[in-house]
């Protein structure tokens, strides 16, 4: 099989993955929601830390116990745990996030409850003064709920080791983002999605293994003549979207949203502690708009993406009704243009629109290359 299809298989198959790792293992899988949850702990404790992802179709069994208007990300989880489709978990994490995510949770531990829970404290402003603190208070807390439910330590040793192995996955994520600096058409921007995505999904190791298996069968193309384009959103977790953009004529260059490259930004730094080194990169790396105010620091880092990756425009991918991304987009659409960067909004739901989309997306690529 060659190794990109790997990591689609990964994806459309990752409940399979994950059974077969427990009885090869042995061990337990812990699922998580959203990118604050400090993975390093779980995998020095001998778990698989699993991505919380719904499934890009409508599901009636959620009618009953969340709003219509919470987003599809909140949704598509719950239905997937109601349905029974992780039912091979042992445990669940949710971060003090948003309230929808909150109600996920809440809603997932009374109807398809786990062995297992924890509810990890989120500092709400995390580059506040006291957020580092309280960020090594809540990793603490648990490493220590993950010992007592274990009844073994997970000692500074295992954790940092699980840096080693988390830092060298966010190296090759990284390396496999800078050859599109310069090149769009090494590898398709759906494609990127799906290794970031099975990086959140796989144990790390192996997924390390493949990924340089990847970067080794790159070679750069000939420069195409597609659109350099950035996509800027919260949960964005659907290549179907991105394919329909490439099939358009754009190559999706860089990304800045929950399922990309926020999740892999940035490494844990060396110290004498490291859980504080662990909680440093969370206050460190681009924050999630839900985190980042009053500040909205995240805006200079899109900049400098789109400057750095020479991108010509930005597609603002947001799903209905997730409101700390919503609040976000204005400030972030006049960052851009005020840089020459011109913007469409993009907002989506369980599935995508996909003829309106199209018309949209097509006429947007138009006003920065002309046809003819
Ligand atoms: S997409 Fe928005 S509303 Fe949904 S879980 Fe993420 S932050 Fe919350």
């Amino acid at each position: 099989m060659p190794v990109n299809d790997r990591f689609e298989t990964m994806v459309s198959q990752r409940h399979q993955y994950a059974r077969e790792w427990k009885e090869r293992t042995g061990g337990k899988v812990v699922g998580y929601m959203c990118t604050y949850i400090p993975e390093e702990v779980l995998y020095a404790a001998g778990m698989l830390p699993v991505r919380l992802l719904g499934e890009h179709r409508p599901e009636s069994v959620t009618e009953a116990h969340m709003p219509g208007f919470f987003c599809s990300y909140t949704r598509g989880c719950l239905a997937e745990g109601l349905l029974g489709r992780y039912d091979y978990l042992d445990g669940i994490i949710a971060p003090h996030g948003c309230y929808q995510i909150r109600q996920a949770y809440a809603i997932w531990n009374r109807h398809a409850s786990t062995d297992y829970k924890f509810y990890f404290f989120m500092p709400t402003v995390v580059r506040s003064s006291r957020a580092h603190q309280a960020l090594v208070t809540e990793t603490q807390r648990l490493r220590t709920s993950l010992q007592d439910w274990l009844g073994r330590p997970v000692t500074d040793e295992a954790l940092r080791k699980a840096v080693d192995v988390y830092n060298a996955n966010r190296s090759l994520l990284t390396r496999l983002y800078d050859l599109r600096k310069d090149d769009h058409s090494v590898i398709p921007g759906s494609q990127v999605l799906k290794i970031v995505l099975a990086s959140q999904l796989m144990d790390k190791a192996e997924h390390t293994e493949a990924l340089q298996g990847v970067l080794n069968s790159l070679s750069p193309g000939p420069v195409g003549e597609g659109v350099r384009l950035i996509v800027v959103g919260s949960e964005m977790d659907d290549p179907a979207m991105l394919e329909l953009v490439e099939s358009l004529g754009g190559d999706i260059v860089v990304d800045e949203h929950c399922a990309g490259s926020r999740y892999f930004w940035g490494q844990v730094g060396n110290g004498n502690d490291v859980v504080a080194a662990i909680a440093r990169r969370y206050v460190d790396r681009p924050a999630c708009p839900l985190y980042d105010q009053p500040d909205r620091r995240r805006t200079d880092h899109v900049l400098a993406l789109a400057r750095d990756y020479g991108v010509q425009g930005a597609l603002l991918v947001h799903l209905k009704f997730c409101d700390p991304h919503e609040y976000d987009m204005p400030h972030l659409r006049t960052s851009l243009q005020k840089r020459g960067i011109p913007s469409l909004d993009l907002e989506t739901d369980l599935t995508i629109p996909v003829g309106q989309f199209h018309t949209r997306i097509e006429a947007f690529m138009e006003t920065i290359i002309p046809e003819g």
